[in-house]
């Protein structure tokens, strides 16, 4: 299965129009001779991978379990990325993602499964409640329970209701089976974009906004969306469930980081790469700490804007693809307010949804919070270039404004929450663009809407790949796995086919 998704990305690149003079979507067709076998001087690897989020953890560990000597080079002090956590006097706060998709069947499953690790170990599965007009309804969407309760509050639907999750279903089987002879459902689904598909299925309003309550999964809007990326990055949700990543992600790429060290693999924490080194169009290594490690194999998890604005030499590349990757739309950014209360909020789901969302880490996740109390985090629309600079009495006005529209608004569900506070810490694009260096603090990297493109995960310099939410399948933590396997697949083909 794993290997047919990965062999569909493919293709699917190689469909990329080639319409634009620079197109950074292009496919490259360079291939790179690796051999792990060979034994390598101390500071000469099989692969080097630049930054230790997702992408780079899921295609560290798999090289390395593939017997390739890899090095890992992270900036911050722990791997993660945006999928990590920080702790305030014993409340654990997740740094950005909450509700990952693709634990069971999808392409976390199918790594769990590579590296023989255990879900439970990693993922606890969220309980949903959302509330609309006067209606409510609490699911897991791991059954037909989100099915029946629509039914119930949409009678006139019901049957389209029936017809929409099975049809939607269909055609995520088709993508995670893309060797199958009829992938019409899909295809359809790839040709329109998901409010055509809800305005085909249903009638009333109410229902469609429901079904779209989870686009901000991809940062677009339901008629900029392609239908099969909803499908994946939101309706999947409904379909199989969403789960919370133990401890904000830090156990699940604790794990990975293991996975590397214990096969033989280095991760260097603390440790900034300054620049990529080229040789006559090939990567040839990295400097980092004024120290030179040498590898023709470099993965860039960096965000693509940083890594060809900032650590390729410039002249290595062509100025026009140059302007093409620095005119590319970052996709949306957001505020957090982050709350550790001193209140047992146990009788709510993990995530809440409505006139106010948010989503409580303790619930699904006990361990972030102390005994009786609970780890809130609530997501504020923010953007960047309205963010005054870190370190100015203008961010910290900026960040209590936010603070107190938070609470005002989880007052509504929440009475005397703000009587109750032990920890209150924001997060805005710019903090979360200081820690993981992606520009404006956004959330997928690139935007994604329909028609947009992003970079080949092969780039124009040889054996410099890109495995992030830089690339396709795009962002979200589920999509930066597969685009990790992509390129580990990429790599560890190449060396199978010429050894042969
Ligand atoms: C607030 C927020 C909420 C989100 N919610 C969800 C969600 O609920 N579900 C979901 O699926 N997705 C969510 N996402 C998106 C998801 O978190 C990301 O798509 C995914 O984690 C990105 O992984 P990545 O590997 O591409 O890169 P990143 O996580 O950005 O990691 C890149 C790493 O590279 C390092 N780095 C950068 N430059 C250098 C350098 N020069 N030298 C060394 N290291 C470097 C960085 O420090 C970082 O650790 C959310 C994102 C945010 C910000």
């Amino acid at each position: 299965m794993y290997k047919t998704f990965l062999v569909a990305s493919l293709t699917m690149y190689s469909c990329v129009s080639q319409l634009e003079s620079i197109d950074v979507s292009a496919k490259q067709e360079w291939v790179v001779e690796s051999d792990p076998v060979r034994p390598k001087a101390e500071s000469e690897y099989d692969a080097i991978i630049v930054g230790g989020g997702f992408g780079g953890l899921t295609s560290g560990a798999l090289l390395a379990k593939s017997g390739y000597k890899v090095l890992l080079l992270e900036q911050q002090s722990q791997v993660g990325g945006y999928c990590t956590s920080y702790v305030r006097k014993g409340f654990t706060f997740p740094v950005g993602a909450h509700d990952i998709s693709g634990c069971d069947q999808g392409g976390i499953g199918k790594l769990l499964s590579l590296l023989s690790l255990k879900k439970e170990d990693f993922f606890a599965l969220h309980t949903r409640t959302y509330m609309f007009g006067d209606k409510k309804i609490t699911f897991t969407g791991t059954n037909n329970d989100l099915v029946n309760q629509l039914s119930e509050l949409f009678p006139k639907e019901k049957d389209h209701i029936a017809a929409f999750f099975a049809e939607a279903r269909k055609a995520l089987s088709e993508e995670h089976a893309p060797s199958s002879p009829t992938q019409t459902t899909f295809a359809a689904w790839k040709q329109a974009t998901y409010q055509q598909k809800l305005d085909e299925f249903f009638q009333n309003q109410e229902l469609k906004k429901f079904l779209c309550s989870l686009i901000g999964y991809i940062g677009t809007k339901p008629e900029e969306t392609v239908a099969s990326d909803a499908l994946d990055t939101c309706f999947s949700y409904f379909l199989y469930g969403g789960y919370y990543p133990k401890q904000g992600g830090k156990l699940f790429a604790d794990a990975l980081k293991r996975v590397i060290e214990s096969h033989g693999g280095t991760v260097l924490l603390n440790t900034h790469v300054d620049e990529i080194l080229e040789f006559q169009g090939h990567v040839v290594g990295v400097r980092a700490r004024e120290n030179t490690f040498l590898s023709t194999i470099v993965i860039a998890n960096a965000n693509a804007k940083t890594l060809f604005l900032n650590l390729v030499p410039q002249k290595a590349l062509d100025p026009a693809f140059l302007d093409a990757i620095r005119n590319l739309k970052m996709s949306m950014s957001l505020a957090i307010v982050n709350l550790g209360v001193d209140m047992d909020l146990s009788v709510l789901s993990s995530i809440m949804k409505g006139q106010t969302g948010f989503f409580i880490s303790s619930n699904a996740d006990p361990a972030a919070a102390p005994k009786g109390c609970a780890s809130l985090s609530k997501g504020m629309h923010a953007q960047y270039a309205e963010v005054p600079p870190i370190d100015t009495p203008e961010y910290k006005e900026y960040k209590e404004k936010l603070a107190v529209q938070a609470l005002s608004s989880l007052e509504t569900v929440i009475p005397g929450i703000r009587d109750h506070i032990i920890v209150k810490d924001v997060i805005t694009p710019r903090t979360l663009e200081r820690f993981t260096s992606m520009p404006e603090g956004a959330l997928y990297s690139f935007d994604q809407s329909r028609g947009t493109k992003r970079p080949y995960f092969k780039t124009p310099i040889q054996g410099l790949y890109l495995a992030s939410s830089s690339t396709l399948p795009g962002g979200g933590v589920e999509a930066v796995v597969f685009s990790g396997m992509i390129c580990a697949r990429d790599i560890i083909d190449h060396k199978k086919n010429i050894t042969k």
